[in-house]
């Protein structure tokens, strides 16, 4: 099956499936039609000994040039009972880099090709084994930064998602093709039953996808991370605070205003839920061009995260161009947070609108009641049934918008374009798995996954 982009599946596919890097054990993966024949030279044996399958036998492993490289397990996984539904071979070597990068060399040599990122796990869909949303589950097992992640993407792997995606899918093809009986009688008059009959269905299935892009929006959102941005003037604590929530020195502090020129960044897990903090170069006007460059970079970024902490300084207190920040933000997406209170024998926050805390990134004073409300702010759930991407909230949204439209043309008795919504709702659910052609998608969805996957 070749590929514009030279991809074919007859290719015999070889990596190292474990991590770069000195281990106890290394694993090198083969799989394709010739497998087996270049595990045998591999292990010095003729090439069309036959193996046991799925035993583990210890074996020697040789060098392209002959000579003795390692003794390891040696498994087999004939197809198609095997992760890519192809002939896989697991060498299981001493985890040392040389040795493994040499006998990588070794079954290059021998005609396997290196295999592109995920590849394994594309054969695996290609080969049915897994569907689309299944095998974009496997990276996001791999990448989860977790548990409650790891536990959402494990679900998906499962088929959970999946499987809620297919049954709505069958059930909009039912109502299809009792919507398409309707149009092989259409000189006849269909009647008031055939008609309801239709109309109960979709509602129905209506009712499903809600249910699923309900609970899509909620694993793409666990799968993402929430992304929370820091503002305020320069010198209120910006750098200081998202150190103090990070649990780390990341970010260069110093007394002199301006100094936090570039965006930084710190992961922070709120119980389970990943939050990408941004701590800004703030909003203020300056005419140092990197300065202006940090504040253009500020405004972008305000317009993609799910939250704005807008630093004030308590000591201080409020100034004009707290003002003109607040001015800028979406006052129902933002919270207000009094740095410095450690400074101030009392302090109580003035109401101004938003939520408002009052803090000291140098003591930690008021930290943990932060952390609890950008928790419940930015998300309420800790968990999701399964993880989803933007990809497959963007399909339910489009088979949500197919249907209305189908039930807006069943009140207005087109039966023919009723079909055809039901027809564009069942395409967009089957890109998901990958029941509807998805060729063009394959290649952006693959080439994230790491190496040997
Ligand atoms: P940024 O410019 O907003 O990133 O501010 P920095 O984090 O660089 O902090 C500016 C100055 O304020 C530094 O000297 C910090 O040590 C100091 N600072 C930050 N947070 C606090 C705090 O909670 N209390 C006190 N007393 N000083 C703080």
């Amino acid at each position: 099956m070749p590929r514009a982009d030279g991809y074919q599946l007859g290719d015999s596919i070889v990596a190292l499936a474990t991590a770069a890097g000195e281990a106890g054990i290394g694993v090198l993966r083969l799989s394709g039609p010739r497998a087996l024949a270049i595990a045998n030279i591999l292990c010095g044996l003729p090439a069309a000994r036959s193996w046991r399958p799925r035993h583990a036998y210890l074996r020697a492993f040789y060098g392209s040039d002959g000579e003795l490289l390692d003794r390891g397990i040696a498994l087999y996984f004939p197809a198609p009972h095997s992760y890519t539904g192809e002939d896989v071979v697991e060498l299981q070597g001493h985890g040392s880099p040389v040795l493994l990068e040499a006998l990588l060399a070794a079954a290059v040599a021998q005609g396997a090709r290196l295999a592109r990122p995920g590849e394994f796990t594309e054969r695996a869909f290609l080969h049915g084994r897994l569907d689309l949303a299944q095998a974009e589950a496997v990276a996001d097992l791999i990448h989860a930064r977790s548990r409650s992640q790891a536990r959402a993407a494990l679900a998906s792997l499962e088929g959970r998602f999946s499987e809620g995606i297919d049954a709505l899918r069958q059930q909009i093809l039912g109502a299809l093709a009792l919507a398409e009986a309707g149009l092989d009688f259409s000189e006849e008059d269909l009647g008031e039953a055939h008609m309801a009959a239709i109309a109960q269905q979709l509602q129905g299935v209506q009712q499903q996808l809600q249910t699923l892009l309900q609970q899509s929006r909620q694993g793409a959102k666990l799968g993402r991370g929430a992304r929370v941005a820091l503002l305020g003037r320069p010198n209120v604590g910006k750098s200081s605070l998202l150190n103090a929530l990070a649990g780390r020195d990341t970010a260069i502090i110093t007394p002199i205003a301006g100094t936090t020129r570039d965006i930084l960044r710190e992961e922070i897990t709120l119980n389970g839920l990943p939050v990408e903090l941004l701590d800004t170069a703030g909003l203020r006007q300056s005419d140092d061009p990197v300065e202006q460059e940090g504040v253009r970079r500020s405004r972008a970024l305000l317009a993609r995260v799910d939250w704005v902490l807008l630093l004030l300084d308590a000591s201080s207190g409020w100034q004009a161009e707290d003002a003109t920040i607040l001015a800028e933000l979406d006052a129902q997406r933002c919270t207000l947070l009094w740095n410095k209170v450690d400074l101030l024998p009392a302090f109580c926050p003035p109401e101004l609108g938003p939520p408002s805390f009052g803090i000291s990134a140098r003591t930690g004073a008021g930290l943990a009641d932060l952390r609890a409300h950008l928790r419940a702010v930015v998300g309420g759930e800790d968990s999701a049934p399964y993880l989803a991407r933007q990809r497959h909230v963007l399909a339910l949204e489009a088979a949500d918008n197919a249907l209305q439209e189908a039930a807006m043309q069943l009140h207005a008795g087109a039966e023919e374009l009723v079909a055809q919504g039901l027809r564009d709702a069942a395409a967009a659910l089957g890109q998901i798995t990958g029941a509807v052609d998805v060729e063009e998608i394959l290649g952006e969805i693959f080439s994230r996954f790491c190496i040997g996957k």
